[in-house]
């Protein structure tokens, strides 16, 4: 009841106080999901052609880039025509921005800041439009678990501000909002009873996030069925599940998403292996030097935005590495394309004296506005202290270590012990993957 009050009234009420037309796209990605490849396919290369389009005609960046690669947007009729357009990287639009890369289009828009997988500020500006897109995925991801829009629900985030309207929004969707920046007992603790008294019977959130609550939960004798957990943010790595699915009795339905304004796939829950590729909005390739891989191989993830908006992404390297799937149909009925798993964003735990755990996203949330330092990694191998390595550009300054120093005593841990290195280089680990904590110290 409470639930189509949401779907119905709430929802797009809030797209129109927000001017965003989430509801609008829901409806599409939840009828498209199912329909035949071809009608599926069709709609991809249409969309495709025309984003390459808009971007040549009014993105310089790709002008020039298509230009000098001699391509022109009338060689790309569909999606198996992508491999002949060049990889586009951070650094490649990080030159070219705001003016050599972004667009204006009818719909106000942001700049995000993103640390994405190279641990670099990287900015792309993201219109409404293209946002209300990625919320209605977001919404359908956690709907593939069973949830529905009011179902009561504990989410777990970064943000330390969640402004007025979020703020209503959560209320009237009966979201529990906690923060993921203190994951120590006694605040898990509080999320566990927050569970409890509320009747929250889904858990969202980083998938580092939720394997602690589950941990706890376990070490405590928490004992309350949940229907389901949906994650997103770093691998949900199989003991991570195991652990989730036996603390609270459900599945893990894990979803992954990209800070530049694009939900890219999420789990239907037939298997642990099954991502559902949400490929009306991204389309994701896996390639080596540009060159797609065979289906089931490990590749690098290249995604293609399938709206120009406010900048157009086409072809862009993200820095994951993921597996797309030969298997072509699920037995859940959905078409969309499948991925077997993503790969790259490994991850580790940092844990400070006092006992509270500092998860990847936790140094991406300070890192990220520390603009002049280019690279970081964290490495633990004692249990009171960390070595942080960072990369810096020219400009940087001691004062700018120290705000971030400062930022980790405060909301990690004043305990702990920080011992800074400025390096060249920060390599990647052998399998190309990065790594931006590692830690020794068991938990
Ligand atoms: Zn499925």
């Amino acid at each position: 009841m409470y639930s189509s009050m949401c779907s119905r009234v709430l929802l797009p009420l809030g797209d129109l106080l927000a001017r965003q037309r989430v509801m609008r796209y829901l409806d599409y990605y939840q009828r498209s999901q199912y329909w035949p490849r071809e009608r599926l396919l069709e709609e991809m290369d249409r969309s495709l052609r025309e984003t390459v389009a808009i971007a040549y005609q009014e993105v310089p960046f790709y002008r020039d880039l298509y230009n000098r690669h001699r391509v022109s947007p009338s060689d790309v009729r569909g999606v198996s025509d992508l491999p002949k357009l060049p990889v586009v990287s951070k650094v490649m639009l990080r030159e070219a921005f705001p003016d050599g890369c972004t667009r204006r289009t009818p719909h106000v828009w942001d700049d995000y800041s993103t640390s994405g997988s190279t641990g670099r500020p990287f900015i792309v500006r993201v219109d409404d439009d293209t946002m209300s897109r990625a919320r209605a995925l977001m919404l359908l991801r956690t709907m593939f678990a069973g949830w529905r829009p009011g179902v009561p629900t504990l989410q777990t985030g970064m943000a330390t501000e969640r402004g007025t309207l979020k703020w209503l929004k959560d209320r009237l969707m009966r979201v529990t909002y906690v923060s993921a920046f203190d994951l120590s007992d006694s605040v898990l603790d509080r999320y566990l009873e927050l569970i409890e008294t509320r009747g929250l019977r889904f858990v969202t959130g980083y998938a580092q996030s939720v394997y602690l609550l589950a941990k706890r939960a376990r070490d405590i004798g928490f004992n309350r069925q949940l229907d389901g957990v949906v994650s997103w943010g770093s691998n949900m790595f199989r003991h991570y599940r195991r652990e989730i699915e036996e603390a609270f009795g459900c599945r893990v339905y894990d979803s992954y998403g990209v800070g530049e304004g694009m939900q890219v796939s999420a789990q239907c829950g037939v298997d642990d292996e099954t991502y559902h590729q949400f490929c009306l909005h991204v389309v994701a390739e896996y390639c080596r030097e540009g060159e797609p891989v065979k289906a089931g191989e490990l590749g690098e993830i290249l995604l293609t935005r399938l709206d120009p908006g406010a900048m157009p992404l086409i072809r862009y390297t993200i820095g994951d590495v993921g597996r797309g799937s030969a298997q072509r149909a699920c037995p859940c009925g959905r078409t969309l394309p499948l991925m077997s798993s993503i790969d790259g964003r490994t991850s580790d735990i940092v844990v400070t004296p006092r006992g509270n755990r500092l998860i990847v996203e936790f140094f991406f949330g300070i890192f990220q506005y520390a603009n002049m330092i280019d690279n970081f990694q964290v490495i633990q191998e004692k249990p009171d202290s960390i070595h942080v390595k960072i990369v810096v550009l020219p400009e940087f300054e001691a004062s700018h270590w120290q705000i971030v120093r400062d930022q980790i005593l405060e909301r990690g841990d004043p305990d702990l012990s920080i011992t800074m290195e400025i390096v060249e280089e920060i390599p990647l680990e052998p399998s190309r993957k990065r790594r931006f904590v590692r830690s020794s110290v068991g938990f």
